[in-house]
């Protein structure tokens, strides 16, 4: 082997170590599921103390995106906090190590199509080429089937609904949007989120589609305000 080869070898495994790094993955994070869910079983036997917990969800679509899905999975780190990334398919198949990021810092991740398309305009086929590819490409990276399927732009009609249940799906939209993709500024999605929110909300948000510092930025605003007013995060597993 040629030491021009070996010290190319060399810079991968750095790029590779580096990317690793910026995703704030150590030894303790990469621990297998069964960790994350003793912490969430932890956290709700310690929320469940308070007479009325409230809990909200987050959740995360169109990613993974860099570099904004590993911006917030390391600020969902700094708070302590689960989401649930509906990731699309080919993103997964762009950006892996972030699926697979996200999975190892806890988060659960669910299914948004492979190519974001409006799912009450396909045909059963490409219907089912959308989700079970996504699934696919999804269970390389978490060795787990998605049970919950977010259609792209909330568009669902009968048929949607009959052939997500069909592939075994739980289709999970949101109540609280506070149209963060379309960059309305940072203060703006703080407050729509927070003028919006209560116990039981499922808050919808981008990782992906676009740039995303906007919501980056919102969201250690969000979440401190969220955890002061004695929220806990739960995440979506449609089991
Ligand atoms: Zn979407």
């Amino acid at each position: 082997m040629k030491p021009r080869f070996g010290r190319a070898r060399l810079a991968l495994i750095a790029i590779v170590l580096g990317l690793i790094a910026s995703l704030g993955l150590t030894a303790a994070s990469a621990a297998p599921a069964s960790t994350s869910a003793a912490t969430q079983s932890a956290t709700t036997a310690t929320t469940a103390t308070t007479a009325t917990t409230k809990y909200v969800y987050l959740t995360f679509d169109d990613g993974p995106w860099y570099p904004y899905t590993g911006q917030i999975l390391t600020i969902l780190r700094q708070y302590n906090v689960h989401a649930t990334f509906f990731e699309v398919g080919r993103q997964v198949a762009r950006y892996p190590w972030l699926t697979r990021g996200a999975y190892l810092r806890g988060m659960s991740v669910q299914n948004h199509t492979w190519s974001h398309p409006d799912l009450r305009y396909v045909s059963w086929t490409t219907f089912k080429y959308q989700v079970l590819t996504t699934d696919r490409y999804i269970r390389n990276q978490t060795g787990y089937t998605p049970r919950c399927l977010r259609p792209p732009y909330g568009a669902v009609n009968t048929t949607v609904r009959n052939r997500a249940a069909a592939l075994g799906k739980k289709i999970r939209l949101w109540t609280v949007d506070p149209r963060d993709w379309s960059r309305p500024g940072t203060s703006a999605i703080v407050s729509r989120v927070l003028n919006n929110v209560h116990s039981g909300s499922v808050i919808l948000m981008h990782d992906g589609g676009g740039n995303r510092s906007q919501t980056v930025a919102a969201l250690p605003t969000i979440l401190r305000t969220l955890k002061a007013r004695g929220y806990v995060f739960y995440r979506m597993w449609c089991a």
